[in-house]
């Protein structure tokens, strides 16, 4: 029996896209497989930039099913959580914070800053191409808006008020944010 080859071909695409998934999130399809995916991200894993591979583009339904609802509303919905009680306004460890919905790296603690806001402030992303800048007019104000590359997840705003070098302030939303520790390469 002759086998077709376009089946010999969907075989090896199956093979190679399964292989493939270290360091992305492009299989988890429940809240609990996602944090999984997000809790086992080791530092040196985060800082070699293997989690930003391709484009992470799911449809709105995969994202309700692997985000909390808060995560929901602000990753894809543009919300903006409570200042001052959210979890990384006044978290100073060692590490990388990366996207809460796709895992890819944002932002160095060694670029975070007290900038009273109420939300993590950072005064550059760990590489200038980890987030991208939309304008955002809504609320009567004309703001940048700041959304992740990969999976263009809206993260906050950026602002021209912040320390130098960079004269910037990334004002971010905690529950966009996943920290991951200097110490986790260690365990
Ligand atoms: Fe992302």
């Amino acid at each position: 029996m002759k086998f077709p080859v376009n089946y010999f071909l969907f075989a090896l695409i199956f093979v190679l896209t399964a292989c493939d998934t270290h360091g992305q999130d492009q299989t988890a399809a429940t809240q609990q497989e996602h944090e999984k995916f997000l809790n086992n991200l080791t530092y040196e894993e985060v800082m070699s930039n293997e989690s930003k591979l391709s484009k992470a583009e799911r449809s709105e339904e995969e994202w309700r099913d692997i985000l909390s609802s808060e995560e929901f509303r602000i990753l894809r919905k543009k919300g903006t959580e409570i200042p001052f009680v959210n979890k990384y306004n006044s978290h100073y460890e060692e590490g990388v914070y990366v996207c809460k919905a796709c895992g890819q790296p944002l932002f160095h603690s060694e670029t975070k800053y007290n900038s009273r806001s109420g939300w993590p402030s950072f005064y550059a992303p760990i590489e200038e191409d980890a987030v991208e800048d939309r304008e955002d007019n809504s609320f009567f104000m004309t703001r940048t808006e700041t959304i992740c590359s990969r999976c263009e997840s809206h993260l906050g705003h950026v602002f021209e008020d912040g320390p130098e070098p960079t004269g910037l302030r990334y004002c971010m939303n905690s529950a966009a944010l996943k920290f991951v520790s200097k110490d986790s390469s260690d365990e």
